[in-house]
């Protein structure tokens, strides 16, 4: 827990009692401020009633003796408009901000020069946080890991130098934050999402570009390294051309410039000298870690490698380390396998998006698990992964759309539900990887996958997308013949 005295004998409002509000009336209080808490919904308020803080009605509360507001991030600071708590603490001139803002105020004021990693971007956050965390406890390192994954920033241990801190940041939270110092910023990818929230695409880009910006060494995800087109692109030059530290990283080798790229399951570097020749530098080799799959996760696995690089691990520690990643539930986890059977949960892929990165995973003998509540588009754009499709199994309200795009291109079942899907999905794969066993001569293991890897929201038939993968582990385990792995972070 970490005390924050900066607000010692003043009045704080927090607004938004989830567990980073909480822990921030807590860390607040224990730093001698006095605490008053409000939440639009009675299970926060109760909560913050339980945890033994004042509440107090911050639509009639008297904000002249308010220092400041600490608002958590899903509450709207912007867009579609305001909160009307916002605009209270705004007509009354209150500071607004976020935890992160008084981990970094503390930490200016405790150990300025503590080692702090914030990683954004706006896919492969949590992935590449909790792999940068797994690396450097591998390596012996006090990594203190929380922010928009896990535990709240206010719960981990307090900065000092033999710690180093590796915290997810949401553009949310970053707009919370007006003292975003960190040692190393990882911008990781920028693609339009939460523009609801952020008026236009620039504005999104803009705050996720002060990860960048406020660092002291930036790490950043590239398309070419000089396609200036490319908003991360621009961002990364524009912090070079500052003078600022920046390694680069990509999901392809890039024309110009020295970028982290992986290959043929390899991270490596080409260090260009002249007219296209130079040194390729091997830095590590990343295949068979099943918790990685895809290329969207050897990009995570490149930017993990330049923060931990930077940390001051050596490379072949950093390779070491990665071979024992459990990667995270809900996210291309490996749940049980069945003879040559694998059942996999991606029960995080709420959108199309997400489950094309599952589809390229594997080859072909998917058994694909989808449907739930459907987004804008549906499922039309992965047609050219169809093919690697053996059969489909629909579940939830999305059935009769992905029904509609599915016919006569993929074989498939309308299951209903999540727990006829698995039975279904488990038979035909079993079928099939029984039969393909049977005429092979080599004793290669074929993978069949059962894949769930959903596509849309869960809220139709769960309650988030955690129960969804959830239920999926627990009817995984009651099929004859499975070896459940272990849970995974
Ligand atoms: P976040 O924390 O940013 O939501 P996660 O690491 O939890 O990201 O991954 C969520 C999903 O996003 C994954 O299941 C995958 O479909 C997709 N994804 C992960 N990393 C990347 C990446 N580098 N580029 C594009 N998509 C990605």
């Amino acid at each position: 827990m970490i005390r924050i005295t900066t607000f010692a004998g003043r009045r704080v409002a927090v607004f938004g009692l989830g567990s980073s509000g909480i822990a921030s009336a807590r860390a607040l209080a224990d730093g001698d401020a006095t605490v008053v808490c409000w939440d639009d919904g009675a299970a926060g308020r109760k909560t913050a009633l339980a945890a033994g803080f004042v509440l107090e009605d911050l639509e009639t509360a008297d904000w002249s003796s308010i220092a400041a507001l600490v608002l958590a991030p899903g509450v709207p600071l912007t867009h579609p408009e305001p909160h009307w708590v916002v605009q209270k603490a705004r007509a009354a001139g209150c500071e607004i901000i976020g935890d992160i803002e008084l981990f970094f105020r503390q930490r200016a004021l405790d150990c300025p020069n503590s080692p702090v990693v914030c990683i954004t971007g706006t896919n492969g956050k949590s992935t590449t946080t909790a792999l940068v965390a797994h690396i450097l406890k591998t390596a012996g390192r006090n990594a203190q890991m929380g922010g928009n994954i896990g535990k709240a920033i206010l719960t981990l241990e307090p900065p000092s130098m033999d710690k180093i801190h590796v915290i997810e940041i949401s553009s949310f939270q970053i707009d919370l934050t007006p003292s975003l110092a960190p040692t190393i910023g990882a911008l990781l990818n920028i693609s339009p999402d939460h523009i609801e929230r952020h008026g236009t695409l620039d504005n999104y880009a803009a705050l996720k570009a002060r990860v960048v910006t406020s660092a002291q060494m930036a790490v950043v995800g590239v398309v070419d390294g000089l396609a200036l087109e490319e908003l991360s692109d621009r961002i990364a030059h524009a912090a070079e051309d500052s003078g600022k530290p920046v390694s680069m990283f990509s999901r392809r080798r890039a024309q110009t410039g020295t970028v982290t790229y992986s290959e043929a399951a390899r991270l490596q570097r080409f260090l260009p000298f002249a007219n296209n020749y130079g040194v390729l530098e091997v830095l590590s080799d990343i295949g068979g870690i099943a918790s990685l799959r895809g290329a969207h996760n050897q990009e995570n696995a490149a930017a993990a490698f330049n923060i931990c690089e930077w940390l001051g691990l050596p490379h072949d520690e950093i390779g070491a380390a990665m071979k024992s990643y459990p990667g995270l539930a809900h996210r291309m986890e490996e749940v049980a396998t069945a003879g040559r059977v694998l059942f996999i949960n991606d029960s995080k892929a709420t959108n199309a998006e997400a489950a094309e990165k599952a589809l390229l995973s594997f080859p072909s003998h998917i058994y694909w698990i989808l449907g739930g509540k459907p987004k804008a588009g549906g499922i039309g754009a992965l047609a050219p992964h169809f093919p690697r499709i053996a059969k489909a199994y629909l579940i939830g309200e999305a059935s009769e759309q992905f029904a509609a795009t599915l016919d006569g291109k993929v074989d498939f079942e309308v299951c209903g539900t999540l727990e006829k899907a698995v039975a279904a999905a488990a038979r035909d794969a079993g079928t099939a990887a029984r039969g393909s066993a049977a005429s092979t001569t080599t004793s290669q293991a074929i993978e069949h996958v059962v894949l769930l890897s959903p596509a849309c929201a869960s809220y139709d038939q769960f309650k988030n997308f955690e129960m969804r993968g959830d239920t999926f582990r627990q009817l995984v385990a009651l099929l004859p013949g499975v070896n459940m792995r272990e849970r995974s972070l």
